[in-house]
C-alpha cells in the first residue's frame, strides 16, 4: 500500500509521539505520547504523560506538548500547527486544544471510554464552539493501543 503524503507525514509524527509514549513508561505513566507539528512540518513540540511523575493531575502528554509548541513558537496561538497524539484526548486535552485553536488532531487509538473527540464526547467539534477541530484517527492504532494494553496487564500482574 502506497500512502499519499499527507498519511505518510502523519504516520512519521505518530512513531515520534509513540517514542513519547514509550518513555513514560519509565516514571510508572501510562504510556500516551504527543507531539505538535509546525508549519514547515518539523516537531516544533513533544509531551508524555507525567502525571505520577510529576504529582500533576492536569500533566497528559497533549498538555504538555501543546505548552512546548507555544514557548519554542512564541505565541499561544497554534492555528498553523497539528496536534498528534497516540490516544483519543480526554476532556482537558480536547479543551485545550480549542483553545490552542489547532485545525487538525491526529490521534492514534481511540478512547471509548473517555475520549472527548468522538467518542463519549466530540469537544472539538462541538458547534457551539467558534473553532472546530478536523480529526483524524486510527493512525498506527494497533501499535498506540497495544503500548496501553501491555502496560495495563503488566500492572495486574
Ligand atoms: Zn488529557
Amino acid at each position: 500500500m502506497t500512502l499519499r503524503p499527507v498519511q505518510a507525514a502523519d504516520a512519521w509524527a505518530m512513531g515520534l509521539a509513540l517514542d513519547e509514549a514509550r518513555r513514560a513508561v519509565q516514571t510508572a505513566d501510562v504510556p500516551v505520547g504527543a507531539v505538535v507539528v509546525g508549519p514547515a512540518g518539523d516537531v516544533v513540540g513533544r509531551g508524555r504523560n507525567r502525571r505520577e511523575a510529576d504529582d500533576d493531575p492536569t500533566g497528559h502528554a497533549e498538555i504538555l506538548a501543546l505548552r512546548s509548541a507555544a514557548d519554542r513558537l512564541g505565541r499561544w496561538r497554534l492555528d498553523d500547527c497539528t496536534l498528534v497524539v497516540t490516544l483519543e484526548p480526554c476532556l482537558m486535552c480536547a479543551g485545550a486544544t480549542v483553545l490552542a485553536r489547532i485545525p487538525r488532531l491526529v490521534l492514534g487509538a481511540w478512547d471509548p471510554k473517555a475520549g472527548a473527540c468522538g467518542s463519549q464526547w466530540d469537544v472539538v467539534r462541538d458547534r457551539r464552539l467558534n473553532h472546530r477541530v478536523e480529526v483524524v484517527g486510527g493512525v498506527r492504532a494497533d501499535e498506540c493501543g497495544l503500548l496501553l494494553q501491555r502496560f495495563f496487564e503488566a500492572q495486574r500482574d
